[in-house]
């Protein structure tokens, strides 16, 4: 049996989302007419209450264009230090927008109240325009913590007062909104722009969304065409994340589930040192005696793959494709291969 806890990117297309995706009439995207691309973004900027969407082939691409549409060259960004967009995209904003980042410290990569009136610049000809603020939910690297409603709408608050444009990174938003009970209106209500993506735990192969008002996303398409994101029938990967949104949204509470029963797990082994908190489908531990890599090597063995988060941290990542067997067995092999969790031999 092999466990791929890596990333919930690892999913592969269930046998009746292939089926979806085969039926899907196409057309020529670029000259918007691929019928299934408008439908799902149609249907995307509906389920949020805005006025429309973009589709592409990667959060870091929404991610990007929302930044170079709410920005100008010289302006900067806050956000988390922990953020996707300062972490894992390369540093590209300063290539594609020209700005910089103002990185605020908070907890478990969550902005806290008060973090961006401190962090807001005033207005002098040497200090960069704060322009836009960044939120993440869930966050990646803060072990998959949610922010809940009134907690984000405390900080665009905030940053309204001071003129900022809002962006929220909701490449696993769902997997906050199936524990808090909150509905993607309200999330797209808050914010300026909300980036989606489906390739995470929703299980399609491709394909994030951007969703914000028309005239920025009718700009985002430009962008999206000279970066080289204008793709043909791209009605076959939008298909999927159709299939997705109607099938795999609500089930995502079973990753949840499956990542805590990973953590409390964890907990109970003499070689963990701590758990993060786990909230949704991410699990981040550090190692007491052991490197990342020794662990993973030992794993591996067993056919349970995984990712290093720091040279004594690990992180497991539940989805679609990880079951509740596969979660017992991971649990198993886990205790047989601690050392120190083996009994001691009474003499
Ligand atoms: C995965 C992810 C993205 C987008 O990543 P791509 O690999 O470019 O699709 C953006 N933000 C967060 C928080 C993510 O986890």
């Amino acid at each position: 049996m092999l466990v791929n806890l890596i990333s919930d990117t690892a999913t592969q297309p269930t046998p009746a989302m292939l089926e979806a995706m085969f039926a899907a009439p196409v057309g020529d995207d670029v000259f918007r007419q691929d019928p299934t691309v408008n439908q799902l973004e149609a249907t995307v900027a509906d389920m949020f209450g805005m006025e429309a969407a973009l589709f592409c082939p990667s959060g870091t691409m929404t991610n990007q264009l929302a930044i170079k549409c709410h920005t100008r060259p010289l302006d900067e960004v806050i956000c988390e230090e922990k953020s996707h967009i300062y972490q894992y995209e390369g540093g590209v904003y300063s290539l594609l927008s020209s700005v910089s980042m103002n990185l605020v410290h908070g907890e478990r990569g969550k902005i806290l109240p008060g973090q961006i009136d401190a962090a807001v610049k005033p207005e002098y000809d040497w200090l960069p325009r704060t322009r836009l603020l960044v939120v993440e939910n869930t966050c990646n690297k803060g072990g998959g913590s949610i922010y809940t409603i009134d907690e984000a709408a405390l900080l665009v608050r905030e940053a309204r007062a001071h003129g900022l444009a809002v962006h929220l990174d909701g490449a696993r938003l769902f997997n906050a909104l199936v524990e808090t009970g909150e509905t993607p209106r309200q999330w797209g209500t808050l914010f300026d722009t909300v980036s989606l993506c489906l390739s995470k735990g929703l299980g399609a192969p491709v394909g994030s969304l951007l969703i914000g008002k028309q005239s920025l996303i009718d700009e985002a398409r430009r962008y999206r065409k000279v970066l080289g994101g204008g793709m043909r029938q791209a009605g076959y990967l939008a298909a999927a994340g159709l299939y997705a949104l109607d099938h795999h949204v609500d089930r995502l509470a079973e990753d949840n589930a499956r990542a805590r029963r990973l953590a409390a797990a964890l907990r109970d082994l003499p070689g963990v040192a701590s758990v993060a908190d786990t909230e949704t489908n991410i699990c981040i531990f550090d190692l007491r005696d052991e490197t990342a890599a020794t662990f993973l090597e030992r794993l591996r063995e067993h056919d349970i793959l995984a990712t290093a988060f720091g040279p004594r941290t690990v992180r497991f990542t539940t989805h679609l494709g990880v079951t509740e067997e596969q979660i017992d067995y991971v649990i198993d092999r886990l205790s047989l291969r601690s050392p120190r969790a083996v009994p001691p031999v009474r003499g």
